[in-house]
């Protein structure tokens, strides 16, 4: 049988009390209420139609993102977790990571939580400035990190990720350090450091915003990495560093192409067939939809010309050397389908070779958009 990687669960919640100015992800402003345990018992109904795909494989990992998903009460969220455990086999160590935002949070739901069996908490943070927060149309304030991250201590969820940004409008290098150096003191196993970036169809892209320029973001990058270095924090992707042993496993499998179910409002799929055919799911966007029953939006092959530029647009976010061999497991393609543009890639010193592996060069990750180019075959 054909090499399947470890199978993840990705589970979207695609409500938020406000929507953030910059954000562009699949959120939808609460704006009347919701039934969250008709959309949960939807959730399991989507899970349910897409377990023929996945022959009984474990599920290694499993993130609820958003959205909000502490907005789920915590009826709910029960039914949610247990109804997936009588529908998938999870492994012995399997990472349950939920995210929250600490304006809604409070003891029930953590210690909740802590029971339940997720064992990974995700805090979006994102600064410990109040003006910053109020520029970027957050619902909370530092008071409210710092008391759900006291939480997250007291029922010994020792294993949290806090979500940072940087490059805001207006910031000066002093708030942005200012913020890690906060971020640091509360001693979080992972930390995600982001530089904010104007998307299209988000609040800001139609404001005239006053971003750091290139110099004040290279000199933030530059300290706050030698800070998180200092502190013992390792950088193992482009913008998420970690103690030793509590890298982000859920992430990580996305970066080395591994497999995921994606269920919930817009969520995406990648699921390997036993033939070694890879099959990409895509959920409906919208809730009015999804909570009719109409869950699958589309679903088709990756093509095999389509596969090394997904494969790399993934693998070249890590820090770590491509195994040559581990590019042949994980796209099911000899090496020769790309020999001719990895020269390419060699000869312009985006990469190095070695018998074993490909590492980036520095060159290749200051262009590494040029480099991706490379890998999109006609
Ligand atoms: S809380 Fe997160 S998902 Fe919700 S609007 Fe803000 S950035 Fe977007």
């Amino acid at each position: 049988m054909y090499y399947l990687p470890p199978l993840s669960l990705y589970i979207h919640i695609p409500w938020c009390i406000k929507k953030c100015y910059y954000c562009d992800f699949n959120s939808h402003e609460l704006t009347k209420q919701v039934s969250y345990i008709d959309y949960i018992n939807h959730l399991l109904l989507d899970l349910k139609n897409d377990f023929y795909l996945i022959s009984n494989r474990e599920i290694y990992t499993i993130f609820i993102g958003g959205g909000t998903p502490n907005l789920i009460d915590i009826n709910s969220m029960d039914i949610l977790i247990n109804g997936i455990r009588k529908i998938l086999n999870f492994s012995e160590n399997i990472e349950i990571t939920i995210e929250i935002n600490p304006g809604i949070t409070n003891d029930n739901i953590l210690s909740f939580y802590k029971n339940v069996g997720i064992n990974r908490i995700s805090i979006g943070a994102q600064s410990f400035n109040i003006n910053h927060l109020k520029s970027l149309g957050r619902i909370h304030n530092p008071k409210d990190i710092k008391n759900t991250i006291e939480l997250v201590k007291k029922f010994e969820l020792n294993n949290f990720n806090i979500d940072l940004m940087y490059g805001l409008p207006n910031q000066s290098i002093k708030e942005a350090i200012n913020d890690l150096y906060q971020t640091i003191s509360l001693n979080p196993s992972h930390i995600s450091w982001y530089q904010l970036t104007i998307e299209p169809n988000t609040f800001f892209s139609s404001q005239c915003i006053d971003l750091p320029n290139e110099k004040i973001l290279l000199s933030i990058f530059q300290k706050g990495h030698s800070l998180l270095r200092k502190a013992g924090y390792q950088q193992y992707e482009i913008s998420n560093y970690s103690k030793p042993n509590y890298f982000c496993k859920h992430n990580l499998n996305y970066w080395y192409f591994g497999d995921y179910i994606g269920i919930g409002c817009g969520a995406h799929g990648k699921i390997t067939q036993p033939d070694g055919q890879t099959l990409r799911t895509i959920k409906n966007r919208h809730p009015k939809k999804f909570m009719k029953g109409l869950y699958l939006s589309r679903k088709y092959f990756i093509s095999e010309n389509d596969k090394p530029f997904e494969y790399f647009i993934n693998r070249f976010r890590l820090t770590s050397a491509v195994c040559r061999k581990e590019f042949e497991f994980s796209t099911g393609l000899k090496e020769n389908f790309i020999r001719a543009h990895m020269d390419i890639a060699i000869e312009k010193g985006y990469i190095f070779e070695t018998k074993e592996n490909w590492q980036l060069s520095k060159k290749g990750k200051l262009f590494l958009n040029d480099l991706l180019e490379l890998f999109i075959i006609d």
